[in-house]
Protein backbone atom coordinates (compact mmCIF):
# COMPACT_ATOMS: atom_id res chain seq x y z
CA UNK A 1 0.00 0.00 0.00
CA UNK A 2 1.88 2.94 1.41
CA UNK A 3 5.20 2.73 -0.73
CA UNK A 4 3.79 6.43 -1.63
CA UNK A 5 3.07 7.31 1.73
CA UNK A 6 6.47 6.52 3.02
CA UNK A 7 7.91 8.61 0.01
CA UNK A 8 6.24 11.57 0.39
CA UNK A 9 7.23 11.20 4.57
CA UNK A 10 10.96 10.25 3.59
CA UNK A 11 10.76 13.55 1.30
CA UNK A 12 9.42 15.91 4.14
CA UNK A 13 12.27 14.63 6.17
CA UNK A 14 15.12 16.81 5.10
CA UNK A 15 12.49 19.91 5.49
CA UNK A 16 13.13 22.40 7.98
CA UNK A 17 10.04 23.49 7.49
CA UNK A 18 6.56 22.44 5.50
CA UNK A 19 4.86 24.76 3.15
CA UNK A 20 1.16 24.38 2.47
CA UNK A 21 1.99 22.66 -0.59
CA UNK A 22 4.06 20.19 1.55
CA UNK A 23 1.36 20.24 3.87
CA UNK A 24 -1.27 19.41 0.70
CA UNK A 25 0.76 17.09 -0.96
CA UNK A 26 1.24 14.91 2.09
CA UNK A 27 -2.33 14.89 3.15
CA UNK A 28 -3.60 13.81 -0.82
CA UNK A 29 -1.11 10.39 0.07
CA UNK A 30 -2.52 10.24 3.27
CA UNK A 31 -6.05 10.14 1.83
CA UNK A 32 -4.96 7.65 -0.37
CA UNK A 33 -3.59 5.19 1.97
CA UNK A 34 -6.63 5.19 4.06
CA UNK A 35 -8.81 4.64 1.05
CA UNK A 36 -6.55 1.56 -0.34
CA UNK A 37 -7.11 0.44 3.31
CA UNK A 38 -10.79 0.65 2.34
CA UNK A 39 -11.71 2.89 4.68
CA UNK A 40 -15.25 4.93 3.78
CA UNK A 41 -14.64 7.55 1.68
CA UNK A 42 -16.92 9.97 3.99
CA UNK A 43 -14.47 9.12 6.78
CA UNK A 44 -10.86 9.80 4.83
CA UNK A 45 -12.51 12.99 4.24
CA UNK A 46 -13.38 14.18 7.39
CA UNK A 47 -10.29 12.60 8.83
CA UNK A 48 -7.93 14.09 6.21
CA UNK A 49 -9.66 17.59 6.65
CA UNK A 50 -8.49 17.26 10.70
CA UNK A 51 -4.76 16.56 9.90
CA UNK A 52 -4.62 18.92 7.35
CA UNK A 53 -5.82 21.61 9.82
CA UNK A 54 -3.34 20.23 12.91
CA UNK A 55 -0.53 20.10 10.55
CA UNK A 56 -0.51 23.46 9.24
CA UNK A 57 -0.97 24.74 12.72
CA UNK A 58 2.08 25.96 14.85
CA UNK A 59 3.09 22.47 16.42
CA UNK A 60 4.28 21.90 13.05
CA UNK A 61 5.91 24.68 11.82
CA UNK A 62 7.86 24.68 15.80
CA UNK A 63 8.76 21.11 15.53
CA UNK A 64 12.65 20.13 14.98
CA UNK A 65 11.55 17.42 12.65
CA UNK A 66 8.08 18.42 11.04
CA UNK A 67 7.67 15.08 8.86
CA UNK A 68 8.07 13.49 11.91
CA UNK A 69 5.51 15.72 13.78
CA UNK A 70 3.03 14.95 10.91
CA UNK A 71 3.28 11.42 11.20
CA UNK A 72 2.62 11.46 14.76
CA UNK A 73 -0.67 13.65 14.35
CA UNK A 74 -1.69 11.38 11.89
CA UNK A 75 -1.23 8.46 14.32
CA UNK A 76 -2.90 10.49 17.19
CA UNK A 77 -5.98 11.23 14.98
CA UNK A 78 -6.24 7.88 13.75
CA UNK A 79 -6.02 6.57 17.72
CA UNK A 80 -8.43 9.23 18.36
CA UNK A 81 -10.95 7.64 15.90
CA UNK A 82 -10.38 4.24 17.08
CA UNK A 83 -11.35 4.76 20.49
CA UNK A 84 -8.57 5.97 22.58
CA UNK A 85 -8.49 4.07 25.43
CA UNK A 86 -9.59 0.72 24.93
CA UNK A 87 -13.27 0.18 26.83
CA UNK A 88 -13.76 -3.03 29.07
CA UNK A 89 -16.26 -5.02 29.16
CA UNK A 90 -19.34 -3.77 31.96
CA UNK A 91 -20.49 -6.21 34.33
CA UNK A 92 -23.86 -5.98 35.98
CA UNK A 93 -24.04 -4.94 39.27
CA UNK A 94 -26.50 -7.84 39.75
CA UNK A 95 -25.69 -11.09 38.03
CA UNK A 96 -25.92 -12.39 35.33
CA UNK A 97 -24.54 -10.14 32.77
CA UNK A 98 -26.22 -10.51 29.70
CA UNK A 99 -23.47 -10.22 26.33
CA UNK A 100 -25.31 -10.68 23.75
CA UNK A 101 -24.10 -11.22 19.73
CA UNK A 102 -25.06 -9.45 16.41
CA UNK A 103 -23.63 -9.18 12.62
CA UNK A 104 -23.85 -11.15 9.62
CA UNK A 105 -23.56 -14.72 9.06
CA UNK A 106 -19.83 -15.46 9.00
CA UNK A 107 -18.42 -12.55 10.45
CA UNK A 108 -17.22 -14.95 13.20
CA UNK A 109 -20.17 -14.65 16.26
CA UNK A 110 -20.13 -18.55 17.15
CA UNK A 111 -16.43 -18.38 17.34
CA UNK A 112 -16.33 -15.60 19.45
CA UNK A 113 -18.82 -16.60 21.63
CA UNK A 114 -16.54 -19.61 22.39
CA UNK A 115 -13.54 -17.15 22.79
CA UNK A 116 -15.44 -14.75 25.59
CA UNK A 117 -16.56 -17.67 27.08
CA UNK A 118 -12.83 -18.94 27.56
CA UNK A 119 -11.29 -15.64 27.53
CA UNK A 120 -14.39 -15.07 31.07
CA UNK A 121 -13.44 -18.49 32.13
CA UNK A 122 -9.96 -18.03 32.65
CA UNK A 123 -10.77 -14.43 35.25
CA UNK A 124 -13.05 -16.34 37.13
CA UNK A 125 -16.76 -15.88 35.70
CA UNK A 126 -18.77 -18.83 34.99
CA UNK A 127 -20.18 -18.17 31.37
CA UNK A 128 -23.47 -19.97 29.92
CA UNK A 129 -23.02 -19.88 25.93
CA UNK A 130 -26.78 -19.37 24.68
CA UNK A 131 -28.00 -21.12 21.71
CA UNK A 132 -30.11 -18.38 20.11
CA UNK A 133 -29.25 -19.21 16.34
CA UNK A 134 -31.93 -21.66 15.26
CA UNK A 135 -31.91 -20.35 11.58
CA UNK A 136 -29.19 -22.91 10.34
CA UNK A 137 -29.40 -26.36 11.32
CA UNK A 138 -26.38 -27.11 12.79
CA UNK A 139 -25.89 -23.69 13.96
CA UNK A 140 -26.89 -25.41 18.23
CA UNK A 141 -24.50 -28.19 17.35
CA UNK A 142 -21.41 -25.62 16.30
CA UNK A 143 -22.27 -24.02 19.35
CA UNK A 144 -21.63 -27.04 21.69
CA UNK A 145 -18.31 -28.42 20.01
CA UNK A 146 -17.36 -24.64 20.84
CA UNK A 147 -18.41 -24.70 24.44
CA UNK A 148 -17.00 -27.73 24.81
CA UNK A 149 -13.50 -26.76 23.74
CA UNK A 150 -13.80 -24.09 25.88
CA UNK A 151 -14.79 -25.28 28.66
CA UNK A 152 -18.43 -23.81 29.13
CA UNK A 153 -21.64 -24.56 29.57
CA UNK A 154 -24.38 -24.32 26.59
CA UNK A 155 -27.58 -23.56 26.82
CA UNK A 156 -29.90 -24.96 23.78
CA UNK A 157 -33.42 -25.43 23.26
CA UNK A 158 -34.18 -29.10 23.32
CA UNK A 159 -33.37 -31.65 20.13
CA UNK A 160 -36.79 -32.64 17.94
CA UNK A 161 -38.35 -29.57 20.35
CA UNK A 162 -40.06 -28.13 17.22
CA UNK A 163 -38.07 -25.04 14.89
CA UNK A 164 -37.90 -22.90 18.33
CA UNK A 165 -38.24 -18.90 18.82
CA UNK A 166 -34.78 -17.59 19.59
CA UNK A 167 -36.70 -14.95 22.12
CA UNK A 168 -38.14 -17.40 23.72
CA UNK A 169 -34.84 -20.06 24.32
CA UNK A 170 -32.76 -16.26 25.17
CA UNK A 171 -35.57 -15.99 28.00
CA UNK A 172 -34.99 -18.97 29.32
CA UNK A 173 -31.51 -19.11 29.47
CA UNK A 174 -31.43 -16.22 31.54
CA UNK A 175 -33.83 -17.64 34.38
CA UNK A 176 -31.27 -20.87 33.70
CA UNK A 177 -28.18 -18.92 34.21
CA UNK A 178 -29.76 -17.30 37.27
CA UNK A 179 -30.44 -20.66 39.14
CA UNK A 180 -27.17 -22.29 38.06
CA UNK A 181 -25.15 -19.37 39.37
CA UNK A 182 -23.63 -18.37 35.57
CA UNK A 183 -22.36 -14.62 36.50
CA UNK A 184 -22.14 -14.25 32.60
CA UNK A 185 -24.86 -15.43 29.59
CA UNK A 186 -23.36 -14.93 25.78
CA UNK A 187 -26.66 -14.63 23.65
CA UNK A 188 -25.26 -16.23 19.75
CA UNK A 189 -27.64 -14.92 17.27
CA UNK A 190 -28.33 -15.71 14.11
CA UNK A 191 -26.75 -13.67 11.21
CA UNK A 192 -27.91 -13.78 7.21
CA UNK A 193 -25.20 -12.96 4.82
CA UNK A 194 -26.89 -9.51 3.51
CA UNK A 195 -28.63 -7.36 6.48
CA UNK A 196 -32.22 -7.73 5.81
CA UNK A 197 -35.65 -6.23 8.06
CA UNK A 198 -36.31 -10.20 9.41
CA UNK A 199 -32.75 -10.38 10.69
CA UNK A 200 -32.96 -6.92 12.29
CA UNK A 201 -36.68 -7.78 13.75
CA UNK A 202 -35.39 -11.33 15.38
CA UNK A 203 -32.20 -10.00 16.80
CA UNK A 204 -34.17 -6.58 18.13
CA UNK A 205 -36.44 -8.81 19.73
CA UNK A 206 -34.03 -11.17 21.25
CA UNK A 207 -32.50 -7.65 22.43
CA UNK A 208 -35.92 -6.50 24.20
CA UNK A 209 -36.54 -9.64 25.84
CA UNK A 210 -33.20 -10.31 27.53
CA UNK A 211 -32.02 -6.52 28.19
CA UNK A 212 -28.34 -7.09 27.55
CA UNK A 213 -25.11 -5.51 29.32
CA UNK A 214 -22.73 -5.35 26.30
CA UNK A 215 -24.60 -5.59 22.56
CA UNK A 216 -21.41 -6.35 20.73
CA UNK A 217 -21.61 -6.34 16.85
CA UNK A 218 -19.19 -8.82 15.25
CA UNK A 219 -17.77 -7.61 11.58
CA UNK A 220 -15.39 -9.26 9.67
CA UNK A 221 -12.38 -6.77 9.03
CA UNK A 222 -12.17 -8.05 4.97
CA UNK A 223 -15.71 -6.60 4.69
CA UNK A 224 -14.31 -3.84 2.99
CA UNK A 225 -16.30 -0.74 2.02
CA UNK A 226 -19.79 -2.48 2.83
CA UNK A 227 -18.68 -1.70 6.64
CA UNK A 228 -19.78 1.12 6.75
CA UNK A 229 -24.01 0.44 5.96
CA UNK A 230 -24.00 -3.09 7.21
CA UNK A 231 -22.39 -0.71 10.67
CA UNK A 232 -25.00 1.46 10.50
CA UNK A 233 -27.83 -0.65 9.61
CA UNK A 234 -27.11 -2.54 13.07
CA UNK A 235 -27.09 0.49 14.69
CA UNK A 236 -30.30 0.91 13.65
CA UNK A 237 -31.89 -2.08 13.34
CA UNK A 238 -30.52 -3.57 16.92
CA UNK A 239 -27.87 -0.69 18.76
CA UNK A 240 -24.48 -2.11 19.63
CA UNK A 241 -22.70 -0.90 22.96
CA UNK A 242 -19.53 -2.11 21.33
CA UNK A 243 -17.68 -3.42 18.21
CA UNK A 244 -15.89 -6.77 17.51
CA UNK A 245 -13.41 -7.11 14.93
CA UNK A 246 -12.98 -10.49 13.19
CA UNK A 247 -10.60 -12.19 10.56
CA UNK A 248 -7.69 -9.60 11.67
CA UNK A 249 -4.99 -12.69 11.01
CA UNK A 250 -6.05 -11.92 6.91
CA UNK A 251 -4.23 -9.50 5.35
CA UNK A 252 -7.11 -6.84 5.78
CA UNK A 253 -5.44 -3.67 6.51
CA UNK A 254 -8.17 -2.75 9.14
CA UNK A 255 -9.77 0.07 7.15
CA UNK A 256 -13.08 -1.07 8.81
CA UNK A 257 -12.16 -0.27 12.40
CA UNK A 258 -11.78 2.98 11.03
CA UNK A 259 -14.85 3.20 8.98
CA UNK A 260 -17.11 1.63 11.74
CA UNK A 261 -15.76 3.76 14.94
CA UNK A 262 -16.10 6.43 12.63
CA UNK A 263 -19.84 6.26 11.58
CA UNK A 264 -21.04 4.64 15.11
CA UNK A 265 -19.20 6.24 17.72
CA UNK A 266 -18.72 3.38 19.15
CA UNK A 267 -15.75 1.55 20.62
CA UNK A 268 -14.02 -1.74 19.02
CA UNK A 269 -13.53 -3.67 22.17
CA UNK A 270 -11.93 -6.99 20.95
CA UNK A 271 -10.29 -7.87 18.16
CA UNK A 272 -10.69 -11.78 16.23
CA UNK A 273 -7.29 -13.11 14.61
CA UNK A 274 -7.86 -16.58 13.78
CA UNK A 275 -10.18 -19.60 14.40
CA UNK A 276 -8.66 -20.89 17.40
CA UNK A 277 -10.29 -20.40 20.81
CA UNK A 278 -7.34 -18.28 21.94
CA UNK A 279 -6.72 -15.95 19.27
CA UNK A 280 -8.42 -13.13 20.66
CA UNK A 281 -7.70 -10.09 22.55
CA UNK A 282 -8.67 -6.89 23.94
CA UNK A 283 -8.36 -3.95 21.00
CA UNK A 284 -5.64 -2.04 21.06
CA UNK A 285 -6.42 1.31 18.74
CA UNK A 286 -3.15 2.19 18.91
CA UNK A 287 -1.69 -0.91 17.54
CA UNK A 288 -4.75 -0.66 15.23
CA UNK A 289 -3.43 2.64 13.79
CA UNK A 290 -0.08 1.30 13.09
CA UNK A 291 -1.45 -1.14 10.98
CA UNK A 292 -3.78 0.65 9.06
CA UNK A 293 -0.81 3.46 7.85
CA UNK A 294 2.00 0.80 8.18
CA UNK A 295 3.48 3.40 10.19
CA UNK A 296 5.83 1.06 11.13
CA UNK A 297 7.35 0.89 7.62
CA UNK A 298 6.94 4.86 7.62
CA UNK A 299 9.46 4.80 10.83
CA UNK A 300 11.81 2.51 9.28
CA UNK A 301 11.94 4.75 6.25
CA UNK A 302 12.54 8.03 7.82
CA UNK A 303 15.13 6.19 9.80
CA UNK A 304 16.62 4.62 7.10
CA UNK A 305 16.25 8.08 5.14
CA UNK A 306 18.01 10.08 8.93
CA UNK A 307 21.03 7.15 8.72
CA UNK A 308 22.14 7.53 5.30
CA UNK A 309 22.33 11.44 6.05
CA UNK A 310 23.99 10.69 9.35
CA UNK A 311 26.78 8.41 7.45
CA UNK A 312 27.57 11.24 4.77
CA UNK A 313 27.97 13.61 7.76
CA UNK A 314 30.37 11.00 9.48
CA UNK A 315 32.04 10.69 6.27
CA UNK A 316 32.70 14.33 6.28
CA UNK A 317 33.74 14.47 9.77
CA UNK A 318 35.91 11.46 9.50
CA UNK A 319 37.70 13.43 7.10
CA UNK A 320 38.46 16.05 9.21
CA UNK A 321 39.70 14.26 12.11
CA UNK A 322 42.49 12.53 9.94
CA UNK A 323 43.17 16.07 8.86
CA UNK A 324 43.09 17.50 12.29
CA UNK A 325 40.14 19.92 11.80
CA UNK A 326 37.56 18.64 13.81
CA UNK A 327 36.21 21.19 15.81
CA UNK A 328 33.68 22.67 18.60
CA UNK A 329 31.30 23.55 15.93
CA UNK A 330 31.55 19.92 14.57
CA UNK A 331 31.18 18.65 18.02
CA UNK A 332 27.76 21.05 17.95
CA UNK A 333 26.82 20.08 14.93
CA UNK A 334 26.78 15.96 15.76
CA UNK A 335 24.72 16.85 19.13
CA UNK A 336 22.30 18.48 16.85
CA UNK A 337 22.26 15.28 15.31
CA UNK A 338 21.93 13.67 18.49
CA UNK A 339 19.36 15.64 19.64
CA UNK A 340 16.86 14.33 16.79
CA UNK A 341 16.98 11.36 17.83
CA UNK A 342 15.10 12.22 21.24
CA UNK A 343 12.11 12.99 18.94
CA UNK A 344 12.32 9.60 17.88
CA UNK A 345 12.22 8.10 20.60
CA UNK A 346 8.99 10.04 21.98
CA UNK A 347 7.19 8.72 18.93
CA UNK A 348 8.42 5.24 19.19
CA UNK A 349 7.27 5.28 22.63
CA UNK A 350 3.61 4.95 21.14
CA UNK A 351 4.50 2.00 19.05
CA UNK A 352 4.45 -1.20 20.80
CA UNK A 353 6.15 -3.13 18.67
CA UNK A 354 9.99 -0.82 19.10
CA UNK A 355 10.25 -2.20 22.47
CA UNK A 356 14.13 -3.32 21.92
CA UNK A 357 14.78 0.28 19.97
CA UNK A 358 13.14 2.29 22.49
CA UNK A 359 15.69 0.91 25.74
CA UNK A 360 18.46 1.87 23.28
CA UNK A 361 17.15 5.21 22.72
CA UNK A 362 16.34 5.63 26.19
CA UNK A 363 20.60 5.74 26.96
CA UNK A 364 20.16 9.00 25.51
CA UNK A 365 19.76 12.09 27.98
CA UNK A 366 18.24 14.80 26.29
CA UNK A 367 18.55 17.69 28.78
CA UNK A 368 22.47 16.68 29.16
CA UNK A 369 22.57 17.21 25.16
CA UNK A 370 20.57 20.65 25.79
CA UNK A 371 23.30 21.63 28.38
CA UNK A 372 26.35 20.61 25.82
CA UNK A 373 24.63 22.38 23.51
CA UNK A 374 24.51 25.45 25.62
CA UNK A 375 28.13 25.78 26.38
CA UNK A 376 29.19 25.69 23.06
CA UNK A 377 27.09 28.08 21.70
CA UNK A 378 27.96 30.44 24.53
CA UNK A 379 30.98 29.97 23.15
CA UNK A 380 32.91 32.68 20.12
CA UNK A 381 33.17 31.04 16.31
CA UNK A 382 37.21 32.10 17.21
CA UNK A 383 36.94 29.99 20.34
CA UNK A 384 35.03 26.85 18.45
CA UNK A 385 37.54 26.96 16.11
CA UNK A 386 39.99 27.33 18.41
CA UNK A 387 39.49 25.45 21.49
CA UNK A 388 43.09 26.01 22.81
CA UNK A 389 41.69 29.52 23.48
CA UNK A 390 39.72 28.39 26.38
CA UNK A 391 41.92 30.20 29.58
CA UNK A 392 40.23 30.55 32.72
CA UNK A 393 38.14 33.73 31.83
CA UNK A 394 36.75 32.54 28.85
CA UNK A 395 35.36 29.26 30.66
CA UNK A 396 34.07 31.44 33.21
CA UNK A 397 32.57 33.36 30.85
CA UNK A 398 31.16 31.05 28.85
CA UNK A 399 29.62 29.06 32.06
CA UNK A 400 27.69 32.37 33.14
CA UNK A 401 26.40 32.27 29.44
CA UNK A 402 25.34 28.42 29.08
CA UNK A 403 23.65 28.25 32.73
CA UNK A 404 26.14 25.65 33.49
CA UNK A 405 29.60 25.78 35.71
CA UNK A 406 33.41 26.35 34.90
CA UNK A 407 33.54 22.05 36.12
CA UNK A 408 31.30 21.68 33.24
CA UNK A 409 32.56 23.49 31.31
CA UNK A 410 36.05 21.86 31.78
CA UNK A 411 34.30 18.45 31.21
CA UNK A 412 33.03 19.24 27.70
CA UNK A 413 36.45 20.28 26.51
CA UNK A 414 38.56 17.71 27.69
CA UNK A 415 35.98 15.52 26.64
CA UNK A 416 35.82 16.95 23.32
CA UNK A 417 39.85 16.79 23.28
CA UNK A 418 40.06 13.30 24.32
CA UNK A 419 37.42 12.11 21.65
CA UNK A 420 38.93 14.54 18.76
CA UNK A 421 42.71 12.47 19.43
CA UNK A 422 41.28 9.25 19.96
CA UNK A 423 39.12 9.74 16.45
CA UNK A 424 42.28 11.13 14.95
CA UNK A 425 43.70 7.32 15.50
CA UNK A 426 40.59 5.67 14.46
CA UNK A 427 39.76 8.12 11.44
CA UNK A 428 42.84 6.73 9.98
CA UNK A 429 41.93 3.17 10.05
CA UNK A 430 37.91 3.63 9.24
CA UNK A 431 35.12 5.24 10.21
CA UNK A 432 34.74 6.78 13.18
CA UNK A 433 32.10 6.71 16.05
CA UNK A 434 30.12 9.85 16.61
CA UNK A 435 32.20 11.96 19.32
CA UNK A 436 30.80 12.30 22.99
CA UNK A 437 28.36 9.29 22.72
CA UNK A 438 29.45 6.87 24.64
CA UNK A 439 29.30 9.64 27.70
CA UNK A 440 26.04 10.83 26.64
P1 LIG B 1 -21.10 -16.61 12.55
O1 LIG B 1 -21.90 -17.02 11.38
O2 LIG B 1 -21.10 -15.14 12.74
O3 LIG B 1 -21.46 -17.34 13.79
O4 LIG B 1 -19.57 -16.99 12.22
P2 LIG B 1 -18.73 -18.23 12.70
O5 LIG B 1 -18.27 -18.04 14.10
O6 LIG B 1 -19.45 -19.51 12.39
O7 LIG B 1 -17.46 -18.08 11.76
C1 LIG B 1 -17.52 -18.22 10.35
C2 LIG B 1 -16.20 -18.77 9.86
O8 LIG B 1 -15.17 -17.83 10.10
C3 LIG B 1 -15.77 -20.03 10.57
O9 LIG B 1 -15.18 -20.89 9.62
C4 LIG B 1 -14.75 -19.57 11.59
O10 LIG B 1 -13.82 -20.57 11.87
C5 LIG B 1 -14.13 -18.42 10.87
N1 LIG B 1 -13.61 -17.39 11.77
C6 LIG B 1 -14.22 -16.78 12.80
N2 LIG B 1 -13.41 -15.85 13.38
C7 LIG B 1 -12.26 -15.88 12.69
C8 LIG B 1 -11.02 -15.14 12.78
O11 LIG B 1 -10.82 -14.26 13.61
N3 LIG B 1 -10.08 -15.46 11.86
C9 LIG B 1 -10.26 -16.42 10.91
N4 LIG B 1 -9.28 -16.66 10.05
N5 LIG B 1 -11.40 -17.10 10.79
C10 LIG B 1 -12.39 -16.86 11.66
MG1 LIG C 1 -23.04 -18.55 14.17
Amino acid sequence: LSDRLTQTFSALRTKGKLSPADVDKTVREIRRALLDADVALTVVKDFTATVRERALGDEVSRALNPAQQVVQIVNEELVTILGGQQRRLEFAKNPPTVIMLAGLQGAGKTTLAGKLAKWLKAQGHTPLLVAADLQRPNAVTQLQVVGEQAGAAVFAPEPGNGVGDPVRVAKDAIVHARSRQHDVVIVDTAGRLGVDAELMKQAAGIRTAVDPDEVLFVIDAMIGQDAVSTALAFQEGVDFTGVVLSKLDGDARGGAALSVASVTGRPIMFASTGEGLDDFEPFHPDRMASRILDLGDILSLIEQAQKAFDEEESRAVAEKFATDSFTLEDFLAQMQQLKKMGSIKGMLGMLPGARGMREQLDNFDESELTRTEAIIQSMTLAERRMPKLLNGSRRLRIARGSGTTVTEVNALVNRFEQAAKMMKTVAKGGMPNIPGMQQM
